[in-house]
């Protein structure tokens, strides 16, 4: 028989205040001694607030040049406090999918280069949807495998083992997706994490509600995607974020009592699909006249953001605030191509597409961050950055400036307001793979983005997009055939990049060769 325990949040958040408040409050940290048995200035902690398949638009917080019915739609006042305290990064980019995004911000890698490309689960098994006239390269299936020894593994020194080693308690709470089932990637305490709470293979939850005991059970689902380690709350009533936020707290707490700086990855599986009713925030969006679906998601993003609020006044609480810097991202583009309401390829408008898809829907993110004291609040950074460089970024934010990528830029120049290095860097994608679903942007492709202009080379049949950002946000005018001269060049430098990092193509299916890179083939 289950047993029916209702937990009221704000009894649960009393509980965890009553621990708080056994420790000093507001204390300086002073002196740390590291696992290297140096003695150096305690480092700020660290949040990472990550957040799944949100798209550019899902905020009531504006990324574009002026605020659009998205805007005013969702119901974000978490993120407006942050954003009001920090910097809003207007072109911050991730991958189109999960896995490649979470592996490059955890390995300062390009996708191209550390070839987790498409979103993994099984063991030696691709997720690839149906091929068509291509067949795929074999992939590193296994994600991350920081150890070694695994042939189809990207083998990599992961931020969190490095943060450990110099003092930080390194706290894994919500979605992993880092490798594939019964391989060491698929527990975030492999990557160097002290404590992993509900991550796994998985990169969706089985179910949002504890009454399902965040199982997928409810849709005949396979038990991988059971949510682990939340046994505690199973037949409550209470949703998944909520249950996230209150494990998160209560090991910042720990840490605060330990006297030691923290770096929380809190990595919620919102608002991943499927979606459910958040039964506190739903209601008033059924009410505004959403279709149903559109409802749940819009709340899906509210209960984020009530989650995002409840870390913000956690640190405040704590009397850390100031000496915390936090960041917001999501790991990818809005979902739009299925499983949403209304017409799909809509849903991040002005972008074109979401996620899956290399245009800028699938790929523009919001990102905020907050670092009180150096960051000018309320301000905004228009200069192109992409996941990746939160690896460099977080190791210099923790004082560790010289382990450096190869692939990535550390932001932390942007946050001192400091002017981006002269030249225009080169930001890019690399995806041989098949997601699924057809859409604008969506295909095997590699992508190029440099200054305003970006190019897209469709593997399948060799075809080119290509954009001006800065004039035409939507993509609605591919102006490959009018600018030869800047496809060639484009394509020239995106073939160097993928030399450079070896990265893999697809084969035609007609020939058995290879997809020649781009520039071999400029039309
Ligand atoms: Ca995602």
């Amino acid at each position: 028989m289950r047993h029916w325990r209702p937990i009221s949040r704000r009894a649960a958040l009393r509980d965890l205040g009553a621990l708080g408040a056994a420790v000093a409050l507001g204390e300086p940290h002073g002196a740390f001694p590291h696992a290297d048995g140096e003695v150096r200035p305690v480092p700020p902690n660290l949040v990472l607030f990550l957040v799944d398949d949100m798209g550019w638009q899902d905020t009531s917080v504006p990324f574009h040049s002026s605020p659009t019915p998205f805007n005013d739609r969702y119901h974000t006042p978490s993120m407006e406090r942050l954003a009001d305290g920090g910097v809003c990064f207007t072109q911050a980019y991730a991958c189109c999918v999960c896995s490649p995004s979470r592996v490059s911000l955890m390995t300062g890698m390009n996708a191209a280069r550390h070839r987790v490309t498409n979103w993994t689960l099984w063991k030696d098994r691709a997720t690839d949807g149906a091929q068509g006239e291509l067949m795929l390269p074999e992939w590193n299936v296994n994600g991350i495998a920081p150890l070694g020894g695994d042939p189809r593994a990207v083998h990599a020194r992961c931020l969190p083992a490095i943060l450990r080693h110099r003092g930080y308690r390194t706290i894994h709470v919500g979605k992993a997706h880092f490798g594939a089932v019964g391989t060491p990637g698929a527990d975030p305490r492999s990557l160097g994490f002290d404590v992993n709470i509900a991550g796994h293979a998985a990169g969706g939850p089985g179910s949002y509600l504890g009454t399902q005991n965040f199982s997928g059970r409810w849709r005949g689902a396979e038990g991988v995607w059971d949510v682990p380690g939340l046994e505690h709350y199973h037949g409550q009533d209470i949703f998944l974020t909520e249950a996230l936020t209150l494990e998160a707290i209560r090991e910042m707490d720990a840490a605060v009592t330990r006297r030691q700086p923290f770096f929380l990855y809190l990595s919620h599986y919102a608002v991943h699909v499927p979606f459910a009713d958040d039964p506190r925030f739903v209601g008033k969006y059924d009410r505004a006249g959403l279709d149903h679906t559109e409802a749940q998601y819009a709340a899906l993003l509210e209960g984020m953001d009530q989650s995002l609020g409840d870390i913000l006044d956690r640190l405040r609480y704590h009397g850390i605030d100031q000496d915390t810097i936090v960041l917001f991202m999501s790991d990818n583009g809005g979902l739009s191509a299925y499983g949403r309401g209304g017409e799909p390829h809509t849903h991040n408008r002005p972008l074109s597409s979401g996620k899956g898809s290399a245009h800028e829907g699938g790929i523009r993110v919001p990102m905020i961050v907050s670092w009180p004291g150096i960051v000018r609040p309320g301000t905004t950074c228009a200069h192109p950055v992409i996941i990746e460089d939160f690896y460099p970024t977080l190791l210099e934010l923790a004082g560790v400036p010289e382990i450096t990528s190869p692939d990535a830029q550390s932001v932390v120049p942007l946050l001192r307001g400091e002017a981006p290095g002269t030249g225009s860097r080169a930001l890019h994608w690399h995806y041989p793979n098949c997601w699924g679903p057809p859409g604008p942007g969506i295909g095997a492709s590699s992508t190029i983005r440099r200054g305003d202009w970006k190019l897209i080379y469709y593997h399948a049949d060799q075809s080119y997009e290509l954009f001006n950002i800065a004039e035409d946000i939507g993509e609605e005018r591919n102006r490959a055939r009018s600018e030869p001269h800047r496809v060639s060049e484009l394509a020239d430098a995106l073939r160097d990049h993928l030399l450079a990092v070896d990265a893999q193509m697809p084969s035609l299916r007609s020939t058995g060769e290879p997809v020649p890179l781009p520039g071999e083939s400029v039309p």
